[in-house]
């Protein structure tokens, strides 16, 4: 049996190369603090962190940089990662996913079903052209989304003052369009933060940061399981880790974490079928029996899904269930009734 390791990041970082509130030594420093072993910077149209050398290991946190790119009416916004050109702003959300692709890149479709209740001054952005194929991943929860979403003038400054609480469950339309793409192909689930740390001045007066980054790393957290050790000694150059984590994600060895309610290092998903262990994103042809088992770090109500609907429910640190019939298999966590941990899927077609 093979042993994975595991790493756990923060995708979808903002820092002073766009809106974000601090540089990137800053910002990894302090994810290294968190112990976090992997950060995926998405500053908005630019790869100035690639360019001017800032990838690679700040102590034990790696920084890989992206960017966001948006379409022309700044909607349809794409994560862009693994690219070495610019992609020119102005262009449709197709021509984005399709240069994307192009450069051998690896492109997640950002807070697909954004909403907003609160002010004009964020308006939502939303991914609205799903004619589009091409993408590798979508961003099933997006943790400043989520916190906009339910911001109302009521609420807004217990949310600043209690931001982690706010965090419940990605958007069960986004869930119910992601199992639907993995019926076809496989489409990856990541969970971002978006963190931008910016300044909100409580009543015009005393500036608040919304969402500290040390806040934001106890929140969602995007955890990987890689064939070779995610450490300096294992893959010294920016562009080894890079290959090793996007190995990782584009197999779909990855599942979402809500840190604010545990630690999810150790969670496993996998199928077992004539004795062969296959890990969470794969995809199998079905033949006969196979045993789908999950085993999690710390208790909490564990449901194995198919297709978008509860096959099995635990209470505990484990579930398993026998199955011969094909369809989209993941686990869901919950914890004091929140989501805590969401898989990428094992398919069988
Ligand atoms: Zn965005
Ligand atoms: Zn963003």
């Amino acid at each position: 049996m093979r042993e994975w390791h595991e790493a756990a990041g923060a995708v979808h970082l903002h820092s002073q190369f766009s809106d974000g509130a601090l540089p990137i030594p800053e910002i990894a420093a302090i994810a290294g603090e968190m112990g976090l072993d992997f950060l995926l910077f998405s500053d908005h149209n630019t790869l100035a962190p690639r360019r001017l050398g800032l990838e690679g290991w700040h102590g034990r946190t790696l920084v890989l940089a992206g960017c966001e790119l948006n379409d022309a009416d700044d909607r349809n916004h794409y994560l862009a990662f693994r690219i070495r050109k610019e992609i020119p702003a102005g262009l449709t959300a197709r021509q984005n996913v399709r240069r994307v692709a192009r450069q051998g890149g690896f492109g997640v479709i950002a807070h697909p079903a954004e909403k907003r209740s609160f002010s004009d001054a964020y308006p939502p952005y939303p991914w609205t052209d799903w004619d589009i194929d091409g993408f590798d991943g979508i961003e099933i929860w997006n943790q400043m989304s989520e916190w906009l979403e339910g911001v109302t003038r009521r609420n807004f400054i217990w949310r600043i003052w209690h931001p982690l609480r706010s965090i419940r469950f990605p958007v069960w339309t986004t869930l119910d369009r992601w199992d639907r793409l993995n019926r076809k192909r496989r489409v990856v689930g990541l969970g971002g933060i978006d963190v931008h740390a910016f300044e909100y001045k409580v009543l015009g007066l005393f500036p608040v940061a919304l969402y500290p980054y040390k806040v934001q790393f106890k929140s969602i957290r995007m955890h990987i399981l890689t064939a070779t050790p995610l450490r300096p000694a294992d893959v010294p150059t920016p562009a080894a880790a890079e290959a090793a984590v996007f190995e990782a994600l584009a197999a779909g060895r990855a599942f979402i974490v809500n840190y604010s309610l545990g630690d999810g290092r150790g969670f496993r998903f996998w199928a077992e079928r004539a004795g062969k262990r296959h890990p969470m994103g794969s995809r199998l042809a079905r033949s006969g029996n196979v045993l789908l088992r999950a085993e999690a770090p710390l208790p909490g109500r564990m449901r194995l899904l198919r297709d978008g609907r509860v096959v099995r429910e635990e209470h505990g640190r484990s579930v398993r269930m026998r199955t011969s019939e094909s369809g989209v298999y993941r686990i869901e966590i919950f914890r004091r009734n929140r989501g805590w941990v969401y898989s990428n899927p094992i398919v069988i077609t």
